[in-house]
Parts: structure tokens; C-alpha cells; sequence
């Protein structure tokens, strides 16, 4: 199994170095050198097979033995021990639920894995992984929670002090063990900075075996294809997925599930002002821009990390991929009606992310009444409890006892300067 940068599809690499490298040398993104189709004997057995079988020969099929059976195996069933259930709201409107782990977003599938897959690369090696991430919140969260406790690995978080809301502080600084949170006396950009600068020196990166959890790694991918699976083998047609996107790093999964044969009647892009996926869907013109802020600002992106990836996926191709995506944006005022609307009709509360994906089902069904749409809702609505309380009152959603849990617990963090040669010292010592 190996893989090619977008930039120079002649050079490849191996599946550990796309891993641990994450990022191509020139800028580029990996992508698998080839995608093999699933065999007639899984198709004839698919909806029948435990999800962990079914998850076995899918992530085994694609990676052509870069990981031996039996450690595949653990390492799947361990990262995916939770559920992704699809909740029917109507014939029409389904809901998969996403957010059933850790930190209750999706980013848990993809981080989970790559964690384990980081460890089992690395599992002969006498020094630890050193994962180093700067955070403005979220990210960092979903990166602790899945290299926790996973062994030969530890994790080094700098955030900015004061700049994160409680809980997420919390996510980043109350775990423990092989986490470590450093509290950096700057902003965002600082502490991205010397992450950077620790990368940038040779022998501190040597030394320590330092690697990124950057969210464009082509790891992450590979989990967030199961979870199609999961749920269209629940029907009798192929369905219509509605994605809620900001990097498209959740979309390509899909395409790359359907590159091995799964069918799907149409991938819908559902977007919030930070259009620049349906508007090239709608005119051919990419156009990447600063992102602007709103409420579902997990999709703030303004020049999506996998949009390189989706073209290379169509061979460039603009009319190969309107016949298989359509797109759809929507502004926030959308957002807090359609919220309204799905917990009137339906009883169920969904979060910002998954009301851009309901409006764009609603768009989607408009042309095309009798189809099945699955409308993936990203992100648990505890995670916004501001935006859900003004549309639908304090009391329309509870926080899942695995996140006001940590509420309780003690803050541990190593207050640090805002230079780089303070993290490098750090680390040295
Ligand atoms: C990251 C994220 C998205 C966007 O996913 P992409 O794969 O980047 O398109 C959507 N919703 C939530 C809640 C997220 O955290």
C-alpha cells in the first residue's frame, strides 16, 4: 500500500511515513496510490456481518496489508467503541448521529484510529511519540481524549492561557497520565508558532520523536468510511448523504467508500456562508477567501485542506463531480430556524452543524421528493449550549455525563513564556 503527494503524484511513500509525516515535504497532500474495489463475497455478506467484520475487510481491502490482521483488528475495535446510530425522523429525513464519542463530535473517529495507528507504527521504538499540537480549542480536545492512555505515546497541548472556554480547558488539562498541557502566556498564533519552531529544529524533533495530528493526515480518512457503510447498509436504495462540511475531509471518506464500490445516490455539500464548495459546484470557479465566523463555526473554512483530494478523486474533472455532489450554503438566521423546525416537527434537537445538513436535505428534496436522505449530524448539541438555549430553551438539551464530569475535576497545566526556545528547553529537560 503506498502513497503519492498531489504535488508529485511520481514520488511514493509508505503507509508509516504518510502517517507520521502527515504532510508531504512539497506542500502536498497524500492520497492511496490505487483504490481496490470490494470483492463480490463482501457485497453478497455486507448486511449480515457484525460491524467489526465489515469494518475488518473494508480498512483491510484499502490498505493491502501495511497492518497485519490481528493488530487491524484491535486496533478498529478499539478506536470504535462506540456507536453511530441512524435515527429515523421520517421516510424522507434520517439522522446519523456522530457524536457518540468522547468528546461528542465526529473528530473522534478519525482521531482514535490515527492515534492507535500512530502507536502500532511506532511500537518497536525505544522513545516515545511526542504528538505536539497548538489548540484554540476543539482540536486539541479530540487529540488528548485519543491518545489517552495509549501506550508508547504521549502528548504535549500548548493553548492559549485564558483564550479557551472552561470546558475546554478542561478537556485539554484534566486527563492526565500521558497528557500534558502547556499554558502558554500568548495567543493562538504564538503557540502555533512554536510548535513550528520545534518541528523546524532537527535534532529536538529527532530526539523525541515528534509528529503532528494534523487533521488533513490521510489516516484520519480511513475510519469516517465506516460509518457510510454502517448506515447504507440499512437500506433497501442506495440513499442521498448529507454532509455538513468545512475541510471536506468527511465528504472525500465518502468518496473514497464509494471509489470501493459502495452506492450512494448522491453526496449533498451542505455549507454555511463559507460557500467556496457549492459555488464552484455551481460555476466551475474555485475561489478560497478568508473564512467569516458564524454559528457553525466548525465549517468556518474559507480554503478547504481536502478540496485538492476531491479533484484528484474526479481526475479534475468539474462535470464528473456535479453528477455525483451537489452543494448548498445557508446563513446562520437559516440555521436558527431550521433548528426550530426540526425540534417542532420532530422532538429532536439537533446543533447548528446538523441544521446547515437539514436545510440542505430540504433543498435536496425539494427536486427530488421520494428519496432518503441521512443528514449527518457532526456534533453533540450540548457542545453548543448557548445557540440551542436562545432557539429552544435551557432545558432542550443535557449535558452527556462523560463531558460535565470533567467540570469536576482538577486543572493540571505547565504555565509556559510565549517563545519558542522556552518549549524547546522544555522538552529537552
Ligand atoms: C470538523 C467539523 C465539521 C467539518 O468537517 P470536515 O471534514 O472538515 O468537512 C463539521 N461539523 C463539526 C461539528 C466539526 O467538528
Amino acid at each position: 500500500m503506498r502513497f503519492y503527494s498531489t504535488n508529485t503524484p511520481d514520488t511514493l511513500v509508505d503507509f508509516g511515513e504518510a502517517v507520521l509525516r502527515s504532510l508531504p515535504a512539497d506542500n502536498g497532500l497524500y492520497m492511496p496510490e490505487t483504490i481496490i474495489p470490494l470483492d463480490d463475497a463482501f457485497w453478497k455478506s455486507w448486511k449480515s456481518m457484525s460491524f467489526s467484520d465489515m469494518a475488518y475487510e473494508v480498512v483491510s481491502t484499502l490498505l493491502q496489508g501495511a497492518i497485519p490482521t490481528e493488530d487491524l483488528r484491535n486496533i478498529i475495535d478499539d478506536a470504535l467503541n462506540f456507536p453511530a446510530p441512524t435515527v429515523r425522523l421520517d421516510d424522507q429525513h434520517h439522522v446519523l448521529e456522530l457524536f457518540h464519542g468522547p468528546t461528542l463530535a465526529f473528530k473522534d473517529f478519525g482521531a482514535r484510529f490515527m492515534a492507535r495507528v500512530m502507536a502500532w507504527l511506532t511500537r518497536n521504538s525505544d522513545d516515545p511519540l511526542t504528538v505536539l499540537v497548538a489548540t484554540s480549542g476543539d482540536t486539541g480536545g479530540a487529540v488528548a481524549s485519543a491518545f489517552h492512555h495509549v501506550e508508547g505515546t504521549r502528548v504535549v497541548i500548548l493553548y492559549p492561557s485564558g483564550k479557551v472556554s472552561g470546558l475546554q480547558e478542561k478537556q485539554l488539562t484534566a486527563l492526565g497520565g500521558n497528557i500534558t498541557a502547556l499554558e502558554v502566556d500568548g495567543s493562538f498564533d504564538d503557540c502555533q508558532h512554536m510548535v513550528k519552531s520545534a518541528f523546524l529544529d532537527q535534532e529536538t524533533a529527532r530526539k523525541h520523536n515528534l509528529t503532528s495530528a494534523n487533521s488533513i493526515n490521510i489516516t484520519r480518512l480511513i475510519p469516517q468510511m465506516l460509518y457510510y457503510f454502517e448506515s447504507a447498509r440499512q437500506f433497501d436504495t442506495p440513499p442521498v448523504f448529507v454532509i455538513p462540511s468545512g475541510n471536506f475531509g468527511n465528504l472525500t471518506a465518502c468518496l473514497i467508500a464509494m471509489n470501493m464500490g459502495l452506492q450512494v445516490k448522491q453526496l449533498v455539500a451542505a455549507t454555511n456562508v463559507n460557500d467556496v464548495v457549492p459555488e464552484y459546484l455551481a460555476s466551475a470557479t474555485y475561489n478560497p477567501r478568508p473564512s467569516v465566523p458564524t454559528l457553525s463555526n466548525a465549517m468556518d473554512v474559507g480554503a478547504p485542506s481536502n478540496f485538492t483530494r476531491m479533484l484528484e478523486l474526479f481526475g479534475n474533472d468539474w462535470g464528473a463531480m456535479t453528477e455525483t455532489v451537489s452543494g448548498f450554503a445557508f446563513d446562520d438566521q437559516e440555521t436558527r430556524d431550521a433548528m426550530r423546525q426540526v425540534h417542532e416537527q420532530y422532538g429532536y434537537t439537533i446543533d447548528p452543524h446538523g441544521a446547515v445538513g437539514y436545510l440542505a436535505s430540504e433543498a435536496w428534496l425539494t427536486a427530488h421528493p421520494e428519496d432518503t436522505t441521512i443528514i449527518l449530524e457532526t456534533a453533540h448539541p450540548a457542545k453548543f449550549p448557548e445557540t440551542v438555549g436562545e432557539e429552544l430553551g435551557a432545558n432542550a438539551v443535557e449535558i452527556p455525563e462523560r463531558l460535565a464530569c470533567l467540570a469536576n475535576e482538577p486543572k493540571v497545566s505547565i504555565p509556559m513564556a510565549a517563545k519558542p526556545q522556552a518549549l524547546i528547553d522544555w522538552l529537552q529537560a
